[in-house]
């Protein structure tokens, strides 16, 4: 498991499974020939994405940032259409780390599209329970909103078995949220409800953009997804936080790219320190 430290915090990166999506759809307008020199495509056209939530603790508390594809919920016809040759492992991973599902007290959930919403339940005697029973499930309004009232076009990612066995446990936030040195801030764009997470401790920051920045070959700010709902919404919100984050020499962290946990880049958009996957 890949970890990074931001002051005192620990980001520890678990295994939330892997997709093969279209690179056209991941790269949106942008021609193959300019993103396939930054990121790796198979034969069928396909870019892996990896769907990685990370695990911190802060205050005696234990927080997951979203929760993967999840295990034994997807369908075979979704495995195939989504690309997915590996499901989540994140209980097993937490229990290498000391902590079981149950001790889990907050997770931050930057969108509730299925790869990050999935792995919030799983299927036990033929019943869809949660799998963080303790947890306050953090995510903006916005995003919940929609998610249980979705449009013609996002209840494509929007499924009830998702949101049916949390619902509970859901607190929504307007604009901010926020404990101690971690904020989630409401940005819209990939979807209406998109959220971004930032910790700042020690000194150090790290700014986890989640969807608006799905990979580091996603670093121009034109380079947004043809799944973003409000992709001008994207821009403007990636050239806000990518200069924030660079002139603050923070850490980006990333959730679906196959290459990096996290980087720093300069101010020409060259990396400059950057944490490998394993
Ligand atoms: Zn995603």
């Amino acid at each position: 498991m890949n970890s990074l430290k931001i002051g005192e915090i620990t980001l520890t990166w678990l295994n939330g499974g892997n997709t093969k999506m279209d690179g056209g759809a991941i790269f949106g307008v942008v021609p193959k020939p300019l993103w396939s020199k930054k990121y790796e495509s198979n034969e069928l056209n396909q870019v892996n994405l990896p769907s990685d939530p990370i695990f911190f603790e802060y205050a005696g508390k234990r927080i997951l940032v979203d929760a993967g594809i999840g295990n034994g919920k997807l369908t075979e016809k979704q495995k195939r259409n989504y690309g997915v040759d590996e499901e989540s492992s994140l209980e097993e991973n937490l229990r290498k780390l000391g902590v079981s599902p149950q001790d889990i007290d907050y997770v931050l959930m930057t969108h509730l599209h299925f790869d990050h919403a999935s792995g919030l339940s799983k299927l036990e005697a033929g019943e869809l329970v949660s799998i963080f029973p303790n947890a306050e499930i953090i995510t903006s309004n916005q995003e919940w909103t929609e998610m249980k009232n979705p449009n013609i076009r996002s209840r494509n990612t929007y499924w009830e078995q998702n949101w049916r066995p949390i619902e509970s446990q859901v607190k929504t936030f307007e604009q901010k949220w926020s404990m101690g040195p971690i904020k989630l801030v409401h940005t819209g764009g990939h979807s209406n409800g998109h959220s971004i997470l930032i910790i700042e401790d020690g000194g150090d920051i790290a700014i986890h953009l989640a969807d608006l920045l799905p990979t580091h070959a996603h670093h121009n700010v034109l380079w947004v997804t043809a799944y973003d709902d409000y992709p001008m919404t994207s821009i403007e919100e990636k050239q806000k936080w990518i200069n924030w984050g660079i002139e603050n020499d923070a850490w980006f962290t990333f959730y679906h790219d196959a290459v990096y946990r996290g980087v720093k880049w300069n101010a020409k958009g060259e990396i400059k320190e950057a944490v490998k996957r394993d």
